[in-house]
């Protein structure tokens, strides 16, 4: 983790739109329509439905002080600086390469920022926003364009309702031939072992097996059939989970797991998926390691790796044991506790079982 914060120019913060990360053609013109950093320090940005973000922080060096930015795609028509106040330098509008937007925040040297604890916020289809600064003195806002108008609010709530009736509707998960497959998932722990204990008293096998359920039904949608290990707080050995895998016809196997860090470190968060054996056990753990850090902006990658954990050295089928994040870690627990974070991640791993059932077949 140290290491991690000393590099120079450290990629920590990746965001994506979840709902359709579609990427606007190179022509286009900036997908940016307006931002703002207001008087409280939370910066605000509006950009075309859809808009695929990355948001990156450099520590300052001997060239420039601390500097946020994000990327936008769409090409940017005038270039542009704009002298800030209070903490920030200034803001300078640009296009790093062609046919893209870049807005990068500088700030002065002396202000002290806290980026691990930044989280870049969707509020809908096209309106983001991101705590910077608490100023310690009155700020000026500093922005250009409306940032919220009426109608996209309206549009706004009605997306909301109907993604309440429509639980995944939203959602794109890839299609695979239907009643053709048949997956294991097994949540972690349960019964008197409860698994990791996190931050705030949050239990590894309560999260795991509200995860593996929402995945269960996501993959049931697509006509996989799908077995949990236990479908409730259940004491359950190793065996019998590998013999459930092992006496189906199952063509895949996953463990959902939460991690804890020795001496419960806040710092330390992150996901990774291990496997076993074979090119296909790796294969599935890429697919699902990519899919969770997806929707896990700013939680460090640990990778896909070997791993002799009891369950996947057992099984007979590719099988991998997944790490869905640290319940000890500040940033890891604060999602792991909600349940549209859950939701997230069991659509993530969906996606990853659902991309490998359709590539391996
Ligand atoms: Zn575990």
């Amino acid at each position: 983790m140290i290491k991690f914060l000393d590099n120079k120019l450290f990629r920590y913060l990746s965001v994506f739109l979840f709902l359709n990360p579609s990427i606007l053609p190179v022509k286009s013109s900036s997908a940016l329509a307006a931002w703002a950093i207001n008087t409280n320090g939370v910066l605000e940005l509006r950009t075309k439905s859809n808009t695929y973000l990355k948001a990156y922080f450099q520590k300052a060096n001997q060239i420039s002080g601390d500097r946020f930015w994000v990327d936008f795609p769409g090409e940017l028509k005038n270039p542009r600086t704009i002298q800030g106040n209070g903490p920030i330098k200034e803001i300078r509008l640009g296009k790093p390469d062609k046919g893209k937007t870049r807005l990068v925040i500088e700030f002065k040297e002396e202000i002290y920022l806290k980026p691990l604890t930044w989280q870049m916020v969707g509020l809908d289809q096209n309106r983001w926003r991101i705590k910077l600064f608490n100023p310690k003195y009155a700020f000026k806002k500093i922005g250009e364009g409306l940032v919220e108008n009426k109608r996209v609010n309206i549009k706004a709530n009605q997306n909301l309702i109907h993604k309440k009736k429509n639980n995944y509707g939203y959602f794109k998960l890839p299609e695979v031939k239907r009643n053709k497959f048949e997956v294991v998932i097994d949540p972690g722990h349960g019964g008197p072992d409860p698994g990791a204990i996190g931050i705030g008293g949050i239990r590894e096998t309560d999260v795991v097996l509200e995860v593996a359920k929402i995945v269960k039904n996501l993959l049931s949608q697509k006509g996989v059939k799908v077995r949990l290990t236990r479908t409730y707080d259940l004491d359950l050995d190793l065996s019998p989970r590998v013999s459930i895998a092992n006496n189906t016809d199952a063509d895949i196997f996953v463990s959902i797991h939460a991690n804890a860090s020795r001496g419960k470190r806040r710092d330390i968060n992150g996901l990774e998926t291990f496997y076993y054996r074979g090119w296909r056990g790796r294969l599935l753990a890429k697919r699902i390691q990519k899919q969770i850090l997806r929707v896990s902006p700013g939680s460090p990658d640990r990778g896909v790796k070997q791993g002799r954990f009891y369950v996947i050295k057992n099984t007979k089928m590719p099988a991998v044991l997944v790490e869905i994040g640290f319940l000890t870690g500040r940033l890891d627990a604060r999602r792991l506790e909600k349940i549209t974070h859950r939701k997230r991640l069991a659509y993530a791993i969906a996606k990853g079982i659902l991309e490998y059932l359709d590539k391996v077949g």
